[in-house]
């Protein structure tokens, strides 16, 4: 470990946050602003005294957050196709086909909220990637989709 007499991020009070908000994945400028401190200063100071390991941990979770923005691109696109189905569905008096992209653009939201969440989370190092349904979302999904089927036995829709 290098000599760290005089690094002003070392010798900071909130020395620890600063770390931790850094391998959280926050880039350096954003830290330094984040504490009122000069850029060269965070950036000395990961270079010189955060270790190796640190470092790697540092670049893991700046990956995991383009992977997070690449995947929240993939739903922006998805939700706009859905949105272009159901228009096209409507037009045609298909009601059925779409209420199924309503459904879809529902959870494609949801998703996407799941995922703003989990990147906006303390310690970006959470794995963004693994995107299980807790019990209370799977529950809501389901009571949605039997009101879907409801509303469609129910004679809703003048289409097919
Ligand atoms: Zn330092």
């Amino acid at each position: 470990m290098a000599v760290r007499g005089s690094c002003k991020v070392c010798a900071h009070p909130q020395r620890e946050e600063i770390d931790r908000t850094l391998l959280s994945g926050l880039s350096q400028v954003k830290t330094a602003r984040l504490f009122k401190l000069n850029p060269s200063l965070i950036q000395r100071h990961v270079e010189e005294h955060i270790t190796r390991d640190a470092a790697v941990a540092l670049e893991v979770a700046a990956e995991q957050r383009n992977h997070g923005q690449e995947v929240l691109a993939t739903i922006s696109t998805l939700e706009s196709e859905a949105t272009r189905l159901q228009t096209s569905a409507e037009g045609y008096n298909d009601y059925r086909t779409a209420l199924a992209c309503l459904g879809e653009r529902r959870h494609l939201v949801e998703l996407r909220c799941r995922i703003l969440g989990e990147l906006q989370a303390r310690g970006g190092d959470t794995n963004i990637v693994n995107l299980n349904l807790d019990p209370a979302t799977a529950a809501r999904m389901c009571a949605t989709y039997l009101e879907r089927q409801k509303l469609l036995d129910g004679g809703v829709h003048r289409g097919n």
